[in-house]
């Protein structure tokens, strides 16, 4: 209860097993968890790192070699016998023949004015659109012209097919190496925008290409590039690729304002970018099923660990708590309360070592505490009891009378001139003779009648249910007793005699507390000696002691 008082909470060993299990499996699983996340978060922004540079350096292999093969496609043209010696028909058959084995849309003659003589897809069309037209003011020819190398142009959009080309110019020059016109070959961009398609991050992932711009020159599938064929991307897509991030992948929304994980590589000799995009949560999904896989592991293992630590809490809680009831019997007075051994038996030995000293214990403190009991209420010397037995259980025995309307009397006895005989014989003889006088009484009243030593060579003897005139004839037997059995000491006779007061309940009706019958009797004692010792003394019906006649 004191620690209750000191401690308002119930701290009770079970309540702090299970606090301090909740909190270890939270910390372990919290110190498990972070750095998991951490890692695997890491580890998964790497691998994407390293995935999106591996299909970045692929896709940006495969059209730099495209770019060249097919420039030099165009080279190789330009440079054949029969188009620099402007041989048209043999030319024309071969341009178609090569353009359905490649993927070119379209090779175009140029003549050295400028003037376009014969294309691929004019041939066949009834408009006639290429042929004739003046091309001299032209980048690519112009550029052809001038440095006489083949030339790459930026994206066009076709006059013939109206859709954004890519065009490879090459020189024809003449066996003076004087420029004599040009060859040009357009490449459909779908091509380039389907093999970059099939090259893509992921199953959503994306990869396009931009100019400086920011024009689109790729993805001719995705809505912005349907509605309008030099769609430019946003500023913060050209930014982040501007940047160059070969080691970081950039964060942003792209053109669906959808977020993705985007890094980018420039090509062709830095005027375009080759930008790879993933869904945000493609990138992440294999590090959120790790950490879902993770997280199931760890509640699981929680699971088990609790269920696991209840278990254990229980196997130490339970024995405590037999031991503790134990202990509170004890406390309340159960001395010989003995723990049932048998029950703890699941338990950890300690437990049942404690058990088994517990009960040796209680069994050693009941009799110990029976024996204690015993000597406190009983007279070392003359084995009687005492007078706090008498204040204890007087009262008790009396008012059991009482209850039952039943008589109780009291003696009250005194040796005569005891100063007298230690004087004479010395303290040991005294106390000789004090035993001797106590064996006397003993031997003289009845089993029911409660004998003590009340004070010095006082005694009491109380009498239930008892009248007053029984109780006279056991106080005259003393009396006479005491007076015919001298104590000899050796040879010496000594003779004591004794004076007795009576008081009874039943005759003194002004009576009602063992106290007050005690003093009834301790007054007719007192009139006993001043009457000249050796005689009894009963106190009357009115409560006033008779000073000369016994009853
Ligand atoms: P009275 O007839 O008036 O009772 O005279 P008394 O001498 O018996 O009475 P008093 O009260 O003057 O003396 C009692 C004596 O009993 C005094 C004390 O030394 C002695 N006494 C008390 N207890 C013991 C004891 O345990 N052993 C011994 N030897 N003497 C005791
Ligand atoms: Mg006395
Ligand atoms: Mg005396």
């Amino acid at each position: 209860m004191r620690v209750l008082k000191k401690f308002p909470r119930p701290y009770t060993i079970k309540g702090q097993l299970h606090r301090a299990l909740l909190w270890i499996t939270f910390i372990i699983g919290l110190c498990i968890f972070i750095p998991t996340l951490y890692i695997e978060y890491r580890q998964t922004i790497q691998h994407q790192n390293e995935e999106m540079t591996h299909y970045l350096d692929a896709q940006t292999y495969f059209f730099e070699s495209w770019l060249s093969e097919r420039s030099s496609d165009i080279h190789t043209i330009a440079n054949l016998d029969f188009v620099k010696n402007y041989n048209y028909e043999k030319s024309q058959a071969f341009f178609l023949d090569f353009k359905e084995k490649t993927d070119f849309t379209d090779l175009i003659f140029v003549n050295k004015e400028g003037i376009v003589q014969f294309d691929t897809v004019t041939e066949y069309s009834t408009s006639g659109v290429g042929v004739g037209m003046d091309v001299k003011n032209r980048k690519y020819f112009q550029v052809a012209k001038k440095t006489k190398q083949p030339y790459i142009t930026d994206i066009l959009i076709s006059k013939v097919t109206k859709k954004p080309i890519l065009a490879f110019a090459s020189p024809i020059l003449n066996a003076q190496q004087q420029f004599n016109g040009v060859v040009f070959g357009a490449v459909n961009l779908d091509t380039i925008d389907q093999l970059l398609h099939e090259s893509r991050v992921g199953f959503l992932g994306k990869a396009y290409i931009i100019d400086q711009n920011g024009t689109m020159l790729t993805d001719f599938n995705s809505k912005q590039q349907r509605t309008s064929s030099n769609y430019l991307v946003d500023e913060h897509i050209l930014n982040a690729a501007e940047k160059n991030t070969i080691s970081d992948l950039e964060l942003y929304k792209d053109a669906n304002n959808m977020r993705v994980l985007a890094k980018s590589k420039p090509i062709n000799e830095g005027k375009w970018f080759i930008i790879s995009e993933i869904g945000l949560f493609e990138a992440y999904q294999p590090f959120i099923i790790r950490i879902l896989l993770i997280t199931f592991c760890l509640v699981v293992g929680s699971f088990f660990t609790i269920k696991m630590m209840l278990h254990l809490s229980k196997k130490i809680e339970e024995p405590i708590q037999q031991l503790l009831t134990g202990v509170r019997k004890v406390e309340q007075g159960f001395y010989d309360y003995q723990i049932d051994e048998q029950q703890l038996a699941p338990y950890a030995h300690e437990f049942q070592e404690l058990c088994s000293s517990f009960n040796e214990m209680s069994a050693k403190v009941k009799t110990d505490t029976i024996l204690l009991k015993k000597l406190s209420v009983t007279c070392q010397l003359t084995k009687l009891y005492n007078r706090r037995y008498l204040i204890e259980h007087g009262e008790l025995v009396f008012q059991k009378c009482l209850e039952e309307q039943n008589h109780c009397s009291c003696i009250a006895i005194d040796i005569d001139f005891f100063k007298k005989v230690n004087d004479t014989y010395g303290h040991l003889i005294g106390d000789e003779v004090l035993k001797h006088v106590a064996n006397i009484i003993t031997n003289s009243v009845r089993k029911i009648d409660i004998i003590t030593r009340y004070g010095g060579e006082e005694f009491v003897i109380l009498s239930p249910n008892t009248t007053l005139e029984s109780a006279v004839k056991i106080a005259e037997r003393v009396r006479k007793h005491v007076e015919h059995h001298p104590y000899y000491a050796d040879d010496v006779e000594i003779n004591v005699t004794v004076s007795i007061g009576i008081a009874g309940y039943g005759h003194s009706k002004n009576i009602s507390t063992f106290y007050e019958l005690l003093d009834k009797a301790d007054q007719a004692l007192y009139i006993a000696k001043e009457s000249g010792r050796n005689q009894l003394r009963v106190c009357d019906h009115t409560g006033k002691v008779d000073t000369n006649q016994i009853l």
